[in-house]
């Protein structure tokens, strides 16, 4: 597909660019879709998005109600995880030291993150241009023209900055915002289900999400086991899995930059070498090259920025540590936002995005200082 538009943009309805399919990006897509206005996402990557586990709650569960068709929604929820219960602490020897019961009520369940953005981009074929990297961006006040890689360009009315932790968006909207290396790294792993492995969960790691604490590294894990096969739903095959996260400081770690999957798998069994059998055994049977390393970054609070036509939404303004569980809800919670500021705007769209960024400010940096006190 050719990036160069020279089209102006419709008058009688808006045209949006998106950078970034991520969760939020296709999320904010859909909704303003089913609005009825035209999009256009732009993904830097061509490849398959990474399958790990995500909880979600009743924010993600109210912005993907709100903005996908309601079969997108129902399939969310088919393919979603078997709920928690609690939320455990366990010694290294796996003596539950703390065990919060979940509230029933609550929606509040886990995904897999390449199964979700799979069904947030069904239905885009046309509206999604792959291996599509946004530059950059002249914006006025009739339009923006957003710049391309490969040295295309795309008019539109809006430009929503959706391109993650280092958006070229935010550098070049609000070159002011930081974003922090918080000094702590985590080795994230996967291990299959199978009978053996499931041998070894101890009754903690069935009911719930748990976090393993051994003097200076942590360990969080989450199943996913899946209410129905993705497949069933010509969605790619995925089987159930336990999700691990060893966690540390920078410093608890031996050299980590450069380690492929397999030298990192080897620190995070190196660093439980001494722990319970069971935690040994659960990541030993990990599928080794899917492991990989996040260093946690993090989002500080701004003060108000002029509004524009181009604005910004998760990550890409409120990166936040895992340890939160909260950077995807809020993600999705933008975009419905998002979604519902820009469907109401009419042709005065600055105002409708002021609007929107004054409250995205207001729980955006909440979320973030919540997620550095818990990490
Ligand atoms: C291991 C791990 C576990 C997590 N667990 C949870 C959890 O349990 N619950 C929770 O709520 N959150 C969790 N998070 C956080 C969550 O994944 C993020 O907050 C969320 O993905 C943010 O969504 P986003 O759309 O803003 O950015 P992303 O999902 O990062 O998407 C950004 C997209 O933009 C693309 N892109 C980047 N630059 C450009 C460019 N210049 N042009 C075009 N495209 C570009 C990228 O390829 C990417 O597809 C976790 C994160 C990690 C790493």
């Amino acid at each position: 597909m050719s990036s160069d538009v020279t089209r102006a943009p419709a008058s009688a309805g808006l045209r949006v660019a998106v950078a970034g399919g991520g969760l939020g990006g296709l999320c904010l897509a859909q909704g303003l879709r089913r609005a009825g206005i035209e999009v256009r996402v732009f993904e830097r990557s061509a490849g398959r998005p990474q399958g790990y586990r995500l909880h979600i709650d009743t924010r993600a569960g109210q912005a993907l109600e709100a903005c996908l068709p309601p079969g997108l929604f129902e399939l969310v929820l088919a393919t979603a995880g078997q709920p928690g219960h609690a939320f455990s602490v366990l010694s290294r020897r796996l003596r539950v030291r703390h065990r919060t019961q979940g509230d029933p009520a609550a929606f509040s369940t886990s995904v897999d993150r390449g199964t979700l953005r799979e069904i947030l981009s069904r239905g885009l074929d046309d509206a999604i241009s792959y291996d599509s990297e946004v530059t950059g961006f002249e914006a006025g006040a009739d339009g923006v023209t957003v710049r391309l890689a490969d040295g295309g360009t795309f008019r539109a009315d809006v430009l929503v900055g959706a391109d993650g932790v280092h958006s070229a968006v935010r550098r070049a909207l609000v070159p002011s915002a930081p974003v922090e290396d918080t000094g702590t790294r985590v080795i994230y792993g996967k291990t299959p289900l199978d009978d053996a492995v499931r041998a070894h969960l101890p009754p903690a790691l069935r009911d719930g999400f748990v976090a393993i604490v051994g003097g200076h590294v942590g360990l969080a894990t989450g199943l996913v086991e899946f209410r129905q096969p993705p497949a069933e739903f010509g969605l790619r095959p995925a089987a159930d899995y336990l999700m691990w996260g060893l966690s540390a400081r920078l410093d608890r770690f031996p050299p980590l930059d450069g380690l492929g999957p397999a030298g990192l798998h080897a620190v995070a069994r190196r660093k439980t070498r001494f722990w319970h059998r069971d935690v040994r055994a659960l990541l030993g049977a990990a599928t080794t090259d899917e492991t990989f390393l996040v260093r946690v970054r993090s989002s500080v609070r701004i003060p108000a920025w002029l509004p524009s036509r181009v604005t910004l939404l998760g990550d890409a303004i409120h990166a936040m540590s895992p340890a939160g569980g909260s950077g995807a809800n809020i993600a999705l919670m933008d975009a419905a936002n998002l979604t519902a500021a820009l469907s109401g705007a009419g042709p005065e769209v600055v105002p409708a995005i002021a609007a929107y960024e004054r409250s995205l400010r207001d729980y955006g940096f909440a979320a973030v200082e919540a997620a550095r006190r818990r990490g």
